[in-house]
């Protein structure tokens, strides 16, 4: 059969019945998986076979999920996690221990600032920030002896800036590192940067993937395309004996299934941010509907970024849908089909006039979340921001009046009707 579209891999990847079998996925509700010998449970743990003894490392609910998501994305293997800051957390210890350095986007998502900036760095990691849109000159002068990844976001949460990932990728390969994408606001609907040279991307799942805010979960997804061998230096953890596992060598043994097998055989082993199986159930339901709710979210988006473009409380409305937007050709470019459900404004009065409009909504729910089927809003500079100084507010594309505004799957008429009541209100 020739390739799937990536609407079909939604419903068909990841899970084909077998004659008899159940159409749904089964949810494998088990720790622990029973063998008749002690010695084909020995084969498993030294990696010698396939096959599953114990949830924490695998199960089999969700490597189906995962699967489902390495082919959505186009790439050869695939590992859920508990939450999207477990999967940005393995995605880089993978590749970089205590000594090393990350060049990161300004413009991530808050969680990701504070990992790199405060907790990486307490583990002896660095990491130098660099503006979305730097130009090749800037962005190698922020590469050290010592960098072993590159990480930014397609779509920014919540500043919505749009990465040229072609050149972040070609500026990380000329440094021999990978390129690490956060791909959870375009989703592999809108974007599969892979196929702009990225390396690995991770999710929070938590967002569209899931779609209906009812668990948290991350994955991490590998293309299989970075010649580790090439690097071996700057990589021992991936192209040297693991005593760890009496001296397998991932890059060796695995092949393009390295940069996965080491995170599940040592991250998961060791930190063990495993989703359950019931979780990744839930978030195969949602991945069912993504391709449908994700053009719904953009539609609505666009329309609710024009409205308030046009209304004279609005100071500025950030939407790459925009014509006019900083980032319009970049959509254009890596986004074409879309960009995503989240549109961000600033309200005339600032701060004040932003708490009332968000006080006086009606459909909307205020909520610390994004991306899922109902409409919902937060103030960034008061919530998930409150952590970073103004000028690290600044750095990160978020000021004190900026409302980030996840547009919903509701008739678009109903929320608009209700931004023009609150907005009247503010
Ligand atoms: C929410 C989010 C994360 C963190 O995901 P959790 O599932 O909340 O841990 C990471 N990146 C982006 C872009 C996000 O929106």
């Amino acid at each position: 059969m020739k390739e799937l579209h990536v609407n079909s891999k939604c419903i068909l990847s990841g899970y084909q019945p077998k004659n008899g079998e159940p159409r749904q996925l089964p949810i494998i509700q088990s720790t622990t998986f029973k063998y008749d010998s002690a010695d084909e449970m020995g084969k498993l743990f030294d990696l010698e076979a396939a096959g599953y003894f114990y949830t924490r490392l695998a199960n089999p609910t969700s490597d189906a999920v995962a699967a489902k998501i390495a082919d959505l994305e186009g790439g050869v293997g695939a590992i859920l996690t508990s939450s999207g800051q477990a999967a940005t957390t393995f995605s880089l210890l993978n590749v970089c221990g205590s000594g090393d350095h990350i060049v990161a986007s300004t413009a991530i998502y808050g969680g990701s600032f504070n990992l790199l900036s405060v907790t990486f760095k307490k583990l002896g990691i660095e990491t130098t920030f660099v503006e979305p849109d730097a130009t090749e000159e800037e962005l190698n002068a922020a590469f050290r002896e010592n960098t072993k990844a590159v990480f930014g976001e397609t779509i920014a949460n919540p500043a919505l800036a749009v990465l040229d990932i072609e050149k972040f990728a070609k500026v990380a390969h000329s440094h021999g590192v990978p390129l690490i994408i956060d791909n959870t606001f375009a989703t592999p609907i809108n974007c599969r940067p892979f196929e702009w040279g990225a390396d690995i991307v991770i999710h929070s799942t938590t967002k569209y993937l899931d779609g209906h805010a009812t668990q948290t979960g991350g994955v991490v997804v590998d293309s299989g395309n970075f010649d580790w061998m090439a690097h071996a230096d700057k990589f021992p953890g991936l192209t040297q004996p693991d005593e760890s596992y009496h001296g397998k060598n991932y890059a060796v043994d695995f092949g393009k299934m390295a940069y996965i097998t080491k995170i599940q055989a040592q991250l998961m082993r060791d930190l063990g941010a495993t989703p359950g199986p019931f979780n990744a159930f839930l978030l195969n339901l949602g991945i069912e509907s993504l391709h449908v709710r994700v053009q719904r979210h953009c539609e609505n988006a666009q329309k609710v970024a024009e409205y308030l473009q046009a209304h004279p409380k609005i100071s500025w409305v950030k939407y790459a849908g925009l014509p006019g937007d900083k980032d319009y050709e970049l959509a254009q470019k890596y986004l074409p089909d879309g960009v995503c459900g989240v549109v961000s404004f600033g309200i005339k009065g600032g701060r004040e006039a932003a708490t009332r409009f968000m006080d006086s909504l009606k459909l909307a729910e205020i909520a610390t979340h994004v991306a899922d089927a109902r409409t919902c809003t937060l103030h960034p500079a008061s919530t998930t921001h409150r952590q970073l100084t103004d000028q690290q507010l600044i750095e990160a594309g978020v000021t004190a009046d900026l409302v980030r505004f996840s547009v919903g799957i509701e008739y678009v008429g109903d929320i608009i009707d209700d931004i023009e009541q609150a907005l009247e209100n503010a």
